[in-house]
C-alpha cells in the first residue's frame, strides 16, 4: 500500500489535456436553440454509447453526482428512449451499433435533439479508419449539437446544455 502511494507521489501527474483540447467550442446553432425551446424547463436525456472507450460516459455520468447535480437545472437521465427528449451519443458508430442507434432514434418521440458528445461521435476521433467503425454519428442520424473534447469535461457539457436551452437566471423568469 505505502509502496504504491510512494510510487504515485514520485511519478506525479502523467495525464494532461489533448493538444486540441483548448479548441474553441462550436457555438450552438440558432436552429438547435429553436428546436430545444419546448425543453427549456425540463430536458430528459437518453445516453447511447455506439462504441466509445467509456471515458465520455464517465464524464456524462459525473453530471448526476453531487458536484455537478444536473437535476437542479431540470435535466434528467432516462433509461428508455421513449421517455427522452434528447439523445446524447458517444463514440464512433461501430458496425454492431449502427442498427441499434437507428432504432433508438426512431423510438424517441419528436421533437428530439441529438447531441454528439466527444470527438469520436463528431469525427470518429482516435478510431477513425478502424475496420469496426462505420463513421461518425451524423452519417447515420441528424445531429443538432456537437460537444468536442476527448472527453469533454462535465462543466463543458453543462455549459453547452445551458446555451442550448438559453437558460436565464431565476429573476428573469
Ligand atoms: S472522444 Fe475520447 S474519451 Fe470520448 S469515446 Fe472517444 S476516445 Fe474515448
Amino acid at each position: 500500500m505505502f509502496r504504491i502511494i510512494k510510487k504515485s507521489l514520485k511519478t506525479g501527474v502523467v495525464t494532461g489535456r489533448h493538444p486540441d483540447g483548448n479548441a474553441p467550442h462550436e457555438p450552438v446553432s440558432q436552429q438547435a436553440i429553436e428546436k430545444a425551446k419546448p425543453f427549456r424547463r425540463s430536458l430528459t436525456i437518453r445516453e447511447v454509447d455506439t462504441g466509445s472507450c467509456n471515458a465520455c460516459e464517465m464524464e456524462m455520468n459525473a453530471l448526476a453526482n453531487p458536484v455537478y447535480d444536473v437535476e437542479r437545472f431540470g435535466v434528467h437521465i432516462a433509461a428508455s428512449p421513449r421517455h427522452a427528449d434528447a439523445l446524447v451519443v458517444t463514440g464512433p458508430v461501430t458496425v454492431n451499433m449502427e442498427r441499434a442507434l437507428k432504432d433508438v432514434y426512431k423510438a424517441t418521440a419528436d421533437p428530439k435533439i441529438v447531441i454528439a458528445l466527444g470527438d469520436c461521435a463528431i469525427h470518429c476521433g482516435l478510431f477513425k479508419g478502424s475496420y469496426a467503425v462505420t463513421g461518425p454519428v451524423e452519417r447515420h442520424i441528424p445531429v443538432d449539437v456537437r460537444i468536442p473534447g476527448c472527453p469533454p469535461r462535465p462543466a463543458e457539457i453543462l455549459a453547452v446544455l445551458a446555451e442550448l436551452r438559453q437558460e436565464r437566471s431565476p429573476s428573469d423568469k
